[in-house]
């Protein structure tokens, strides 16, 4: 056994299935998972010392690369005066202001310290302000574990095969309508249906959590279209996209413009941070100024503000989105030329430093075709890639993410590693 091994032995007997949030437990790919002692730049180090390239990248947030210099600065400097005061502090400020001036849909703001909480919050929002009740979420898109969204939800909920989990109300699910992603006219049948009372429709507006799908083109403003003409909120839960496909997310991308937006993963900077924002006078709904609740203890904590903060001036040096396409396509086209060289079929989602290597099918636009992948041959795909030094994500319905900090060497390394593996398969 090594450490690792040993270490997910005893983390069973005291922590439900050794992990604190399920897909960590590779159970989708099979063996014990890594712990992880420390990461640096584009890699992590495992318990035993072993090193490996990362593009899990703590599912997101570690666009930068791990333990940035200024990031650690800046957290250092706030750790400093205080881990949480419980009361407004001035960096709160400067934080609503970077993620407004970043985000052109978004002109109030409030901090929340998970996705999970930022999507429930802006499910209330929504309801609170149109007075409605239902709201339209999209097959495969993950909005965190909020009771009323994980009805065919992505990411760790389809790797388990559990998209209804146990332990929500049929009445909460019942508010909730499934359209499928890229597909406008389940969208318009749901609103010919029920128009009236929907609330919100929300959704990843570029699919990461059933692997990188991008919407198709006239979706997201078909969706917009929609939306205003009946009365409802158009939410972009951009957890995952926010600062990673653009400064602006996917919104600066697609110029389509929500009226709530999600924020978490990147703009807390690795650090327990995320956020709602949108419209004002949408946004003013909430108390203390409105009659919708919405709280926390440790909401607008200054580490994770100071992490958040630093990442994101990081992010608003010249060139840096530049650089992070260069690094997608440079994988994306290594992992095309190793799949034509394999004869296996498989495609590639990929919008700027996010992807999907799909293996055995040749175009995913959907939940459908997402879920025709053959998850077996991801299992192999990943111990094979991890036996060569690559940290993947266990589980084939996720992004892959590139960091400011993988240098071509790493990328050049990893696309060798996939042409040998994929061979192997
Ligand atoms: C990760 C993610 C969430 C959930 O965020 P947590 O911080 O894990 O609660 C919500 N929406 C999307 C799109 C995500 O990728």
């Amino acid at each position: 056994m090594d450490t690792s091994e040993k270490l997910f032995a005893a983390a069973c007997e005291v922590i439900p299935g050794g992990v604190n949030s399920p897909v960590r437990a590779w159970k989708a790919v099979g063996g014990s998972p890594r712990f992880i002692q420390r990461a640096a730049g584009p890699t992590v180090t495992d318990a035993d010392g072993v090193t490996y390239i990362d593009y899990v990248g703590s599912w997101g947030p570690m666009v930068l690369g791990h333990a940035r210099r200024e990031v650690l600065q800046a957290v250092q400097n706030a750790l400093r005066e205080g881990t949480s005061f419980g009361a407004p502090t001035a960096r709160e400020i400067e934080m609503a202001r970077t993620i407004c001036s970043a985000v052109d849909s978004v002109q109030k703001v409030r901090l929340v310290n998970s996705g999970t909480e930022a999507t429930m919050t802006a499910l209330r929002i929504a309801r609170g302000f149109t007075g409605r009740t239902d709201v339209v979420k999209f097959e495969g898109c993950y909005h965190g574990h909020v009771d009323s969204l994980l009805v065919r939800a992505g990411s760790g909920a389809l790797t388990l095969g559990v998209p209804d989990s146990a332990g929500v109300s049929p009445e909460t699910s019942r508010q909730t309508l499934l359209a499928g992603f890229n597909d406008l006219a389940s969208v318009e049948q749901l609103f010919a249906e029920r128009g009236a009372q929907i609330a919100a429709v929300i959704l990843e507006p570029i699919a990461g959590n059933m692997g990188v799908i991008p919407p198709a083109p006239g979706f997201l403003e078909g969706l917009r279209e929609i939306t205003e003409k009946n009365g409802a909120l158009l939410i972009f839960d951009e957890v995952m996209t926010g600062f990673r496909v653009a400064y602006g997310g996917a919104q600066e991308i697609y110029g389509v413009r929500p009226d709530l937006s999600c924020f978490g993963k990147i703009a807390g900077g690795g650090l327990p941070l995320a956020a709602v924002g949108g419209r004002a006078d949408v946004m003013d709904v909430l108390a203390p100024l409105g009659p919708v609740y919405q709280a926390g203890t440790l909401s607008g904590n200054p580490l994770a503000v100071a992490g958040g903060l630093e990442t994101l001036r990081q992010l608003t040096q010249p060139g840096v989105y530049q650089r992070l396409e260069e690094k997608g396509q440079l994988v994306e086209e290594g992992l095309l030329r190793a799949v034509r060289d394999s004869g296996i079929t498989a495609c590639v989602n990929r919008v700027g430093s996010m992807f999907t290597l799909f293996l055995g099918v040749d175009s995913v636009t959907d939940f459908e075709s997402a879920q025709a992948g053959d998850t077996e041959a991801y299992g192999r795909f990943f111990q094979g890639m991890l036996k060569r030094g690559i940290y993947l994500a266990p589980s084939a319905f996720e992004a892959a993410f590139i960091s400011l900090a993988h240098s071509p060497d790493d990328l050049e390394m990893t696309v060798r590693a996939a042409a040998e593996t994929l061979r192997e398969l």
